[in-house]
């Protein structure tokens, strides 16, 4: 290495620091305040359907046992294999980012004995959730979802309802159009019996998989159904489906959902291959499509065997997870374009002169405290640059507060629209403000 400036290493770092602005983790997006609409029209949306179906909300922490996932997800799983922010702490405890919501919900089941206050219980939750992966569009390292959980009843009408809660929340939302692809992924014994098939049939054609599928045919052959790789894809044409296999028990849970899938005009197709990423599964497994869109917008099923894993004690369950970012994405892109919740109409408050400006927080609160939204520019001096921000933002009202009305007691209501203007009384202000917003409204 040459270098023709001698330049003193210290003084290059001190300016280094300085001048290079911090950026967020490789992955980890903000979500900037122009996305609000979006994000307040699903979480409106989220709320309304759990009130609506009496799932009532749960918070568990970001950070977890780490063996919770490892046990619950599955350590062979790509979740816990390769994507999972997984430490130890300074006090020496291996601690995990939550990748998902279902096994956190459980734990929490166990360790409150929630079953006795509920059974079922139905909980649901909103969060962000994290994993180590390539970022690409759809896939972020950390994004949010907004899940459903029925604990404690193995009835094919819960697997039904997470279902019908989950479309709820697209149809409030006036998603264009979605689709369902169901499939079983049968229990213990049958499954067992798959797997064997499965395992074979990739076996003798061990030479055509990729990398990863010939690494994670032993440990869990299920994950080659749904690898993306050209060779592995067409291996799984000829793939022997899990319905071929189903036990007695597992067949009748299953045509038992399809019926009521269909009693309720949920649309869906079966899809044989659609096995879950993660080990907890059983019986029902669906996902959630928007049309034209290029991954699963939501996806669950049944989790048997989950309590068993994490506490021993088997319980039935069923669930399912929004993506809220990818939901969000699609309805952006939805054609006709998604029109999101209409916000209340909002007041804008001037003030001219140092002493209105003083006084104006007072007047503002009053508003506000009546309910009734306010903005305003205050930073700006002039009543013109005030005006300005007001015109631009749609406000249907502004009010003037300059020297003299303070003095008299008294404030301007201006017609954004129109420009007709007109004072009336401080002690009048918020009646006044709200008979006309209810006018234009
Ligand atoms: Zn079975
Ligand atoms: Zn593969």
């Amino acid at each position: 290495m040459s270098t023709t400036k001698k330049t003193d290493p210290k003084k290059q770092e001190k300016k280094a620091e300085g001048s290079q602005a911090l950026q967020a983790v490789k992955g980890m997006p903000d979500i900037l305040p122009k996305e609000e609409g979006w994000w307040k029209s699903f979480r409106a949306a989220g709320a309304t359907v759990a009130e609506l179906h009496d799932f009532h909300r749960i918070e568990t922490p970001i950070l977890e046992p780490a063996e919770l996932f490892e046990r619950g997800v599955g350590a062979a799983t790509d979740i816990v294999e390769k994507q999972m922010y997984a430490f130890r702490t300074k006090g020496g405890e291996r601690v995990a980012l939550r990748p998902e919501g279902t096994a956190a919900v459980m734990r929490a089941y166990f360790e409150h004995h929630l079953g006795y206050f509920a059974s079922p219980l139905k909980a649901f939750y909103e969060g962000p959730m994290f994993r180590y992966e390539r970022p690409q569009a759809g896939r972020d390292r950390q994004f949010h979802q907004w899940g459903f959980e029925i604990v404690g009843d193995g009835d094919s009408v819960y697997d039904v309802e997470v279902m019908l809660a989950t479309l709820a929340i697209f149809r409030e939302l006036k998603f264009p159009a979605f689709t369902v692809k169901i499939n079983s992924m049968g229990c213990k014994v049958c499954r067992a019996s798959y797997r064997e098939k499965l395992k074979n049939y990739y076996r003798a054609r061990e030479k055509k998989l990729c990398k990863d599928c010939a690494r994670r045919l032993d440990k869990n052959p299920f994950r080659l159904l749904d690898c993306e790789e050209e060779d592995c894809k067409a291996l799984r044409g000829e793939a022997p489906i899990i319905l071929d296999y189903l036990c007695q028990t597992c067949n009748a849970h299953f045509k038992s959902v399809l019926e009521l899938v269909e009693e309720n005009g949920i649309p869906y197709e079966p899809d044989p291959f659609l096995v879950r990423g993660l080990d907890y599964y059983n019986r029902t497994v669906f996902e959630v499509w928007g049309v034209g869109a290029p991954h699963a917008l939501a996806g669950g099923g049944r989790y048997d065997y989950l309590g068993e894993l994490i506490a021993g004690r088997a319980v039935p369950a069923v669930g399912a997870a929004i993506g809220m970012e990818r939901s969000i994405a699609f309805l952006k892109s939805a054609t006709p374009p998604v029109a999101l919740s209409k916000e209340r109409p909002r007041v804008f408050f001037t003030a001219v002169g140092d002493q209105a400006k003083r006084a104006s927080l007072k007047r503002m609160e009053e508003l506000r405290r009546a309910g009734v939204p306010v903005v305003e520019a205050l930073g700006k001096r002039s009543l013109k640059g005030q005006l300005k921000v007001a015109g631009k933002l749609k406000v249907p009202l502004a009010l003037i507060f300059g020297q003299k009305e303070m003095f008299e007691g008294s404030i301007i209501m201006r017609d954004m629209v129109t420009g007709a203007q007109e004072t009336v009384l401080l002690d009048r202000l918020v009646e006044a403000v709200k008979q006309d917003l209810k006018k234009k409204s």
